[in-house]
């Protein structure tokens, strides 16, 4: 097993960060929450969709001018504020609240102010309620991206919509929303603890105090740590989806769980048609799985202490494992990270994407070995875009320091491997070309484009020829045959996506004349 060389692509010069000009605010402020895939569709929920967000924007105004006659000056400014502008080249993911319901006013709290807040909070539900309802028509018309955006939309605008809510495998449980795998903890008596993760309640306050359970007994930290000093007698920290293996602490295995369920929320949402079969999402969105379309199996992965730990454990079985950073492997069906100064969160959230689509359904062996290898990194890298950003994970961006390296070698270097050729380059021809850094920017760039071009063209398409290159059926024609468009010209779109930064860049008079042409 080779060990993956991870090439942060350093361009020399200064990089070309997306100025965020006039045209940015006004495309965005028409595009509002559900920006990406709502712009420039020309299938019905699309065009429904854009409807509903125009209508919503003109009873958000209403009611700001209402508060307005009130002299409600935080309400108006909260009002105009919603929905919140959001960069069409980005995909938000709320951060759900745990508590369900809105919080409460102060019971000594003016009639106007209550009034606002509960025609505000109509708004926002029956909002959420038309885009859950296009959400389903969507799916209906075999488009997942857009059902899933319209999903996201929804829960934005009232974190407490039941069907969403089950729909994403959540329920109501002591005035909570828990997923079925909390709901059994919390049944068993456990709690979860920030530090230790799930303990049986009797147990939290003496972890605070030091101790730890070791088999039928009590023991202090120290000697805890002692005896899980090596990786193979290490702890098992267990979070939802993953198990970890781990010498460097239980707080630190816990930690890392957090970051994992955090990525593995956002994949699972965004290539849901990856591992579910269209009659399974169809049957997720009338309600009748609860929440539970496909078992994915748990993920397995390994987390030393240090990277000396790592290298030490590895090398034998990956010599090359001390230019990495954090290593999937496909045979042991692990992912391998360590903890300390040189970890990295961008490698983490790349290597274990390799694993989400590795393992949450059965794939080919050798996965891009002959063709299409490029989109295998590509998507691992717009994955290590995944950040908090206002209450949202927040993925991809012309400001991501990816895109800011395939802008600069597309339109500064004038590097560009054409897609007839690129497709046709299997894992080992990349991996041993002298400009493997180069090609590694060029996929990102090409992923970037395939997920947010004309709102979203082509993500449906995306998703379908990432099926089909783990399934080992795609052949170099494949990405051409399922967006429908030939190499040259999505060469062409692709150059003007990034010589535009996705359109939040204004055109130069030149281009524009081109583009009418
Ligand atoms: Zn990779």
């Amino acid at each position: 097993m080779a060990v993956e060389l991870r090439f942060s692509d350093k361009p020399a010069g200064r990089p070309l960060a997306p100025r965020r000009g006039l045209l940015f605010k006004t495309l965005v402020a028409g595009l509002v929450l559900l920006g990406p895939v709502l712009n420039g569709l020309a299938e019905e929920p699309g065009r429904a969709a854009q409807e509903l967000v125009a209508a919503y924007k003109v009873k958000l105004s209403e009611l700001a001018e209402w508060c307005d006659r009130r002299e409600l000056t935080a309400q108006v400014e909260e009002t105009r504020a919603w929905p919140r502008p959001r960069d069409p080249n980005k995909t938000y993911v709320s951060v759900l609240p745990r508590r369900v319901g809105r919080p409460a006013l102060p019971t000594d709290a003016p009639a106007d102010l209550v009034e606002w807040d509960t025609r505000f909070a109509r708004l926002r539900r029956d909002q959420s309620n038309s885009l859950f309802e296009l959400a389903r028509q969507s799916i209906c018309r075999h488009r997942a991206s857009l059902a899933f955006e319209l999903v996201l939309a929804a829960l934005g605008e009232n974190p407490d919509n039941e069907p969403v809510r089950r729909l994403l495998g959540y329920q109501k449980f002591r005035g909570e929303w828990h997923t079925l795998y909390e709901v059994r903890k919390l049944r068993s008596g456990q709690v979860h603890d920030e530090r230790f993760g799930w303990l049986p309640k009797s147990y939290v306050r003496r972890y605070g105090q030091g101790q730890r359970r070791s088999g039928n007994r009590w023991i202090n930290a120290e000697e805890d740590a002692r005896l899980h000093h090596g990786i193979n007698s290490g702890w098992d920290v267990e979070s939802e989806h993953y198990t970890i293996r781990t010498n460097a602490g239980i707080e630190a295995g816990v930690e890392l769980g957090t970051k994992l369920e955090r990525l593995y929320r956002v994949w699972k949402q965004l290539f849901v048609r990856f591992y579910a079969s269209e009659a399974q999402l169809i049957a997720l969105f009338d309600g009748r799985t609860r929440g539970r379309p496909v078992k994915l199996p748990r993920y397995k992965v390994v987390y030393f202490r240090d990277r000396e730990d790592y290298n030490r454990s590895l090398r034998a079985s990956m010599p090359g494992i001390a230019i990495s950073i954090g290593v999937y492997v496909e045979s042991t069906r692990r992912a391998y990270f360590f903890a300390g100064k040189d970890s990295d969160r961008r490698t983490l959230n790349h290597e274990a994407t390799h694993q989400l689509f590795h393992e949450s359904r059965p794939v080919a062996p050798n996965v891009g070995a002959k063709a299409n290898f490029w989109i295998v990194e590509g998507i691992a890298m717009y994955m290590e875009s995944l950040r908090e950003e206002d209450g949202c994970y927040v993925l991809g961006g012309f400001d991501d320091l990816r895109m800011q390296a395939a802008r600069f070698r597309l339109l500064k270097d004038d590097f560009y491997v054409p897609l007839e050729e690129f497709t046709g380059y299997g894992m080992e021809k990349i991996q041993s070309d002298p400009r493997i850094a180069t090609l590694y920017s060029q996929a990102a760039g090409l992923t970037h484009f395939l997920i947010y071009f004309d709102a979203g063209r082509y993500r449906d398409a995306l998703v379908a020829y990432l099926s089909a290159v783990y399934n080992g059926c795609a052949d170099p024609a494949a990405l051409s045959a399922l967006t429908g468009v030939t190499y040259a010209n999505l060469d062409k779109q692709y150059r003007r996506i990034m010589e535009t930064a996705g359109g939040t860049q204004p055109k130069s008079r030149a281009k524009r004349k081109r583009d009418q042409v």
